[in-house]
């Protein structure tokens, strides 16, 4: 994982637990990625499956 990554990922954790809606991420927690990354997996696309 790169810095500038990791970086964004607690600033996303930070900003969350102040009360941002998890919607507003432009990191995923789940998969410790950039949220466009990832957003075609079947765990965002379908999430009702999981
Ligand atoms: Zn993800």
């Amino acid at each position: 994982m790169d810095q500038k990554l990791a970086a964004a990922l607690k600033r996303d954790d930070d900003a969350e637990d102040a009360g941002m809606h998890p919607d507003e991420r432009s990191t995923c927690w789940t998969h410790q990625c950039w949220a466009e990354d990832c957003a075609d997996d079947p765990m965002h696309t379908h999430p009702s499956a999981y």
